[in-house]
């Protein structure tokens, strides 16, 4: 399936000069959503997972799904302050802005294999933040499952060594 063609490109948005990849217009295409899932599960045969970890909020669209695909659990990665129970936290520049990520101290249970999802790799500093809170609990990350890659951010770089899947890149 052209995924590219169910993402819509929004010019200028949040900020003038960004053109915005939104992915609700393949996630309103119940063929094309199951499809990309489907396609990630595809990609992922042969690798050893028993979690996935997922940001919010984007994250959670490709993550829980793909979790529930694969049979294993998924575990939410959020913003500070959102989570219930004892956190811990780090700090990371996004694209356009600075934040906090946080995730339960007992979510991973040391030597997990796990997979984290998102919607788009761009700089990589998301994926980089929730790669730390992943090896701060011990886990072990064995990839990065995106839809989307704008490959002139150069995120693989930043996350070296990471075996990443995207099923759609822009150049
Ligand atoms: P990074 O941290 O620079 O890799 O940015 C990736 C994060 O920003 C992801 O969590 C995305 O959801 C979000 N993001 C950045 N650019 C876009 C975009 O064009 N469309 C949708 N999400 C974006």
């Amino acid at each position: 399936m052209d995924f590219k063609e169910k993402i819509r490109v929004i010019p200028d948005f949040p900020q003038p000069g960004i053109r915005f990849k939104d992915i609700t217009t393949l996630l309103m295409d119940g063929k094309a959503y199951q499809a990309a899932i489907n396609e990630l599960v595809e990609k992922l045969k042969g690798t050893e997972i028993d979690l996935v970890v997922g940001p919010e909020a984007r994250g959670f669209v490709v993550g829980a799904p793909l979790a529930y695909a694969l049979g294993v659990g998924f575990v939410p990665v959020r913003k500070s302050g959102k989570l219930p129970a004892e956190t811990i936290e780090v700090k990371y520049s996004l694209e356009y802005g600075k934040d906090a990520l946080a995730m339960h101290k007992d979510a991973i249970v040391p030597g997990q294999k796990v997979l984290i999802a998102d919607d788009l790799l761009a700089t990589g500093g998301t994926i980089s933040a929730t790669l730390d809170l992943v090896k701060q609990l011990g886990g072990e990350p064995v990839g990065a499952s995106f839809f989307i890659e704008l490959s002139y951010l150069n995120g693989r770089q930043k996350l070296e060594g990471l075996d990443i899947i995207s099923l759609v890149q822009y150049e």
